[in-house]
């Protein structure tokens, strides 16, 4: 298929091809310890985050399929973890065999932009092999992002979402 440029509505910028991947640097929670105390109580690594070494969060790949379309739309987003489930994640990192691990449950931790609230929707994380973040699947029951990310959205769906997302961005 050939790529087709994608101009932002809000500024004019064009990308050689729609955007597909977004994210959040960091789960929601992050945002409600006040800034000068995230130093001393929030341990970050790229892919996972612990609150005053008792909340639990961990980095996955949501991806929302686009109906005959040659891609998907990404967003590497945060949610929570049990410390079992963490802890477990750990004696794993490595390990190859990862993958045949049950998948983790957690609540979603960030907002979808476009979609009514995310916030604590319920997710699993399926392991990938080593070096990939896990996978989300939304499970909350007649949540719209559950049944987008189970039967895809249609092409001008994405394009909605993508601008939406790129204005919020460019307005910043
Ligand atoms: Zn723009």
């Amino acid at each position: 298929m050939t790529k087709q440029s994608f101009k932002c509505e809000c500024c004019g910028t064009v990308y050689d091809e729609m955007p597909l991947c977004f994210g959040s640097n960091y789960p929601d929670h992050y945002y409600s310890i006040p800034p000068d105390e995230r130093a001393t109580r929030i341990e970050l690594e790229k892919s996972l985050c612990v609150v005053d070494e008792q909340y639990f969060f961990h980095r996955g790949r949501l991806t929302i399929p686009i109906i005959n379309f040659h891609n998907s739309l990404y967003f590497d987003i945060w949610t929570s973890i049990s410390k079992e489930n963490f802890e477990l994640r750990m004696d794993y990192w490595d390990k190859p065999e990862r993958v045949n691990n049950n998948p983790y449950f957690g609540w979603l931790q960030n907002q979808i932009p476009t979609y009514e609230n995310t916030i604590n929707i319920k997710s699993k994380a399926v392991e990938h092999e080593c070096g990939a973040i896990p996978e989300i699947i939304i499970f909350e029951e007649n949540h719209p992002l559950t049944i987008d990310q189970k039967n895809g959205i249609s092409l001008e769906k994405a394009h909605k979402i993508v601008q939406s997302i790129l204005k919020e961005q460019h307005l910043k």
